[in-house]
């Protein structure tokens, strides 16, 4: 049966000026490296079991029927500075699929390469399709990976490396950064044309911009503090890498934690932390301001709405705030919080820092009692601890909400590191072992018991690189 995919093109529909029509540049030698059968499944996808064909559509040698494949406009603000145009340099998207936007990255240069070359490498190819199955397993909100098919040909970023396609799946592409450019532009009118589209996709219940941005601020606080919750830091939260729909996007340099500590950065690029851990509670605020902004032009009375804008943002970090106390709350077993619950998780978390304690561990050995052997000195966490179960000795079932907010596995980096290398080599072996473990993150199996070990200090991986 050949490949089916029941395309749409909505987007295609949209203003000409938001996009520009392109078509993938093939590869020379496209190979399947992984594809994710259960979500073509959930798309509608059919006819998935030529693999020769799988390579040709996903590595972008054919455009499949129906495609009217276009690469995205937007803009945004990288670490604060204002770019009046970024877009799809390496992206292209074929269209939409049971709802949901297909896009190959790494597919060829577009009209917005500037001076890249639209290519991307295996490295981050595979490491974007681990993080982000491992995030929806993890329960939060994220792009999805189909696909990834090595193209044959060479990059050259540092060195010489591997050419491959990662085929991405998002309920939408648009970000805070595709209102940004319009706005920008003073585009009014096509502003109002994403505004609507960007409703009917994300919000069908909205009908105004102020109820939009409000929307939009309820996802995003809901997905930074879901992402605090298993200690996993994006990066790069440029403007242009947040979704309006309030899914994780764009896994460049991203990290899990392994040792807890607040101000943990991996990108090489972030020389100042602005991006670190727990600064991304106050930079999504940040970056709401930035959206908020871009919505003033849709509204008449300028006035008004920049009142109620403001009212919405400066409301932002007291519910950030209450859904991090909720979720930290959870990981030490509390169903429901209350105000002075923080500073208890907060004490837990200094003790953590103190001590280089691990993140995903400490928290996953809360129940069974054994959190005390993951410090150093294990009489401070024991006076922590006296602490803590006066707390939760009137809850009805600490031990299951704990299970629940704290997974056992996440993408360790040195694994995540490994598996790359090894498919480098053309071993397959650890991306599927990697994906396998990571599909059931909540379950102590003792088969991927080494998969929860933090990394020996050789193995350990100080920076994730940009050289995407
Ligand atoms: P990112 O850091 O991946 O969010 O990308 C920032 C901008 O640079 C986006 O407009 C990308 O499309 C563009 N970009 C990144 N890598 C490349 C590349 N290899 N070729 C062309 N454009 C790129
Ligand atoms: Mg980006």
């Amino acid at each position: 049966m050949t490949l089916h995919i029941p395309f749409q093109n909505s987007y295609a529909r949209l203003p000409e000026h938001l996009y520009s029509r392109i078509e993938p540049t093939p590869v020379k030698a496209p190979e399947v490296l992984a594809f994710n059968h259960a979500l073509a499944n959930d798309l509608g996808i059919t006819g998935t079991d030529d693999l020769a064909e799988l390579a040709r559509v996903f590595g972008g040698n054919d455009v499949p029927e129906g495609s009217e494949p276009l690469a995205q406009l937007y803009s945004g603000h990288q670490f604060g500075h204002w770019n009046p145009q970024l877009g799809d340099g390496r992206a292209i998207l074929l269209g939409e699929a049971g709802g949901f936007d297909i896009q190959l990255k790494g597919s060829g240069p577009t009209p917005y390469s500037r001076n890249g070359d639209g290519r991307a490498w295996v490295g981050p190819v595979l490491r974007e399709f681990v993080v982000s199955e491992a995030m929806h397993a993890l329960g939060i909100p994220t792009t999805r990976a189909l696909a990834a098919v090595a193209t044959g040909e060479t990059i050259y970023r540092e060195t010489a490396l591997p050419g491959a396609v990662l085929t991405r799946v998002a309920s939408s592409h648009i970000r805070v950064g595709t209102f940004q450019v319009l706005a920008a532009r003073g585009d009014t009118a096509g502003l109002k044309a994403l505004f609507e589209h960007a409703v009917a996709r994300h919000y069908p219940h909205v009908s105004t911009p102020l109820e939009f941005l409000k929307a939009v601020i309820e996802r995003q606080a809901q997905l930074v503090t879901q992402w605090m919750s298993v200690g996993f830091i994006h990066g790069v939260m440029n403007t242009d890498n947040c979704a309006i729909s309030g899914e994780t996007i764009d896994y460049g340099p991203c990290a899990f934690m392994d040792e807890y500590h607040p101000m943990m950065v991996f990108s090489s690029i972030d020389r100042r932390g602005r991006y670190a851990y727990a600064a991304q509670a106050d930079i999504i605020v940040w970056n709401m301001a930035q959206l908020a902004t871009a919505l003033v032009p849709l509204e008449e009375d300028t006035d008004k709405a920049v009142a109620g804008y403001t009212e919405a943002i400066n409301a932002m970090p007291e519910r950030v705030h209450t859904l991090w106390r909720e979720a930290l709350g959870r990981k030490i077993g509390l169903g429901e919080t209350q105000a002075d619950d923080l500073q208890l998780a907060a004490r837990l978390l200094k003790l953590m820092s103190d001590q280089g304690a691990d993140f995903t561990n400490t928290f996953a050995a809360l129940s069974g009692d054994k959190a005390r052997d993951q410090f150093v000195d294990p009489a401070s966490f024991d006076d922590w601890a006296r602490d803590w179960k006066v707390r939760i000795a009137g809850e009805d079932a600490p031990e299951e909400v704990m299970r629940r907010a704290n997974p056992v596995l996440i993408p360790r980096n040195h694994r995540v590191e490994e598996m790359i290398q090894a498919a480098v080599q053309g071993d397959m072996a650890p991306f599927l072992r990697l994906s396998q473990a990571l599909a059931k993150p909540f379950e102590h199996n003792p088969e991927f018991a080494d998969l929860t070990r933090p990394p020996s200090a050789g193995e350990r991986v100080q920076q994730t690189f940009c050289g995407t």
